[in-house]
């Protein structure tokens, strides 16, 4: 590991006025750290090598607290607190899910909310210094286009790269149309969570819409008292990332769906959401034919690679069992220990209103 200075955050601004400070006398601004889980590994890695890393768990809200009829999290409360916290269970369910469907125990213990949104890559070769990377190292090419790119996009990708958005919490988020609340050099913003994550075109190593020295402070979680669910399907049944994932926030109006937003992961660089999907469902009764027929459209660009085309079939058939079971077609299942094993513990099964 590169040898580098660490500087804990004493007050609110001191953040971002150390982040423009250092960045504009040094060849490498400051990165921050909150939890911890991602950064340290790729610092062992050498993957990332700051020369200042701030430490910004002394400074961020630790709380979560009613909001505009919904919810505000603070972007220093752990993956776990988050979870279990009874209003987010009881309201958002799907949220409960994807994080406890994510890494261990103790990873989520560490891990905060704020760090989790903006976790790395997981694609084998960014992790890897010996290989070519354009996220890692802009200009040096993309070793999965031509490698084994079983785990890449197959909607989203560009020729500079093809990776994943690999994480969970940020899929129901996006489906719940959550909202980033940041502070930076240029003041404070509130982005839709939707927004947040950026498809790679030429410029792949700018995962977000985040500015340099821009921190996230809390992530708002709307009024919403719909049902909501995560589903995730992976090779085992704990600390595994997707193959694919789907997260519904589903309105009903009687018989009929009101409204509903669809986001899928580990198919694109980013949380993906089926907007085409969500229209042809829209005042429809839900039945599986439709949902079938919304999930080939979610999947008509998609752009398979040599060892990956599985995941146009799985990603349809995790949406349709998503929708099925978020309507109330079929019961929730979740069974702990099965690769569906994303509704784990007293969450599983939960809608809101029910
Ligand atoms: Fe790097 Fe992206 Fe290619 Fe992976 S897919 S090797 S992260 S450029």
């Amino acid at each position: 590991m590169k040898p580098f200075d660490y500087q804990r955050a004493a007050l609110a601004a001191t953040p971002t006025q150390r982040a423009v400070t250092h960045s504009s006398s040094s060849a490498v601004a400051p990165q921050f750290i909150a939890g911890g889980t991602t950064q340290i590994d790729l610092m062992k890695e050498n993957v990332l090598r700051p020369n200042i890393l701030l430490d910004l768990s002394p400074i961020l809200s630790t709380q979560i607290e009613p909001h505009a009829g919904g919810l505000r999290i603070g972007a220093g409360v752990s993956n776990s607190d988050a979870a279990y916290h009874p209003e987010v269970m009881r309201r958002y369910p799907g949220l409960s899910e994807a994080i406890l469907a994510g890494a261990s125990p103790q990873i989520r213990n560490m891990a905060s909310m704020g760090g989790n949104v903006l976790q790395k890559t997981r694609c084998s070769y960014y992790r890897d210094t010996a290989m070519p990377c354009n996220k890692r190292e802009p200009g040096t090419g993309c070793s999965a286009l031509t490698g084994i790119n079983a785990d890449h996009a197959i909607l989203g990708g560009s020729p500079a790269c093809i990776t994943l958005y690999h994480g969970d919490m940020a899929v129901p988020l996006t489906a719940l149309d959550a909202v980033v609340q940041t502070n930076g050099p240029g003041g404070a913003r509130s982005i839709v969570m939707a927004d947040l994550h950026r498809l790679p075109g030429d410029t792949p190593q700018n995962d977000t819409i985040l500015q340099p020295g821009e921190i996230i402070t809390s992530i708002d979680l709307p009024n919403f008292n719909g049902r909501s669910h995560y589903l995730k399907i992976r090779d085992r049944s704990s600390y595994a990332y997707a193959r694919a994932s789907c997260a519904v926030a589903l309105e009903m109006d009687g018989p009929n769906i009101k409204t509903v937003r669809i986001a899928l992961g580990s198919v694109a660089p980013i949380p993906w959401r089926a907007r085409e999907a969500e229209a042809m469902l829209k005042g429809k009764a839900p039945s599986e034919a439709l949902f079938r027929e919304a999930a080939r459209a979610a999947f008509a660009d998609a752009k398979p690679l040599h060892y990956n085309a599985y995941k146009v079939p799985l990603g349809q058939n995790v949406m349709v069992r998503c929708l099925m079971e978020t309507s109330g077609l079929m019961p929730m299942q979740g069974a702990p220990g099965t690769v569906f094993a994303s509704s784990v513990g007293a969450v599983a099964g939960m809608t809101s209103g029910e």
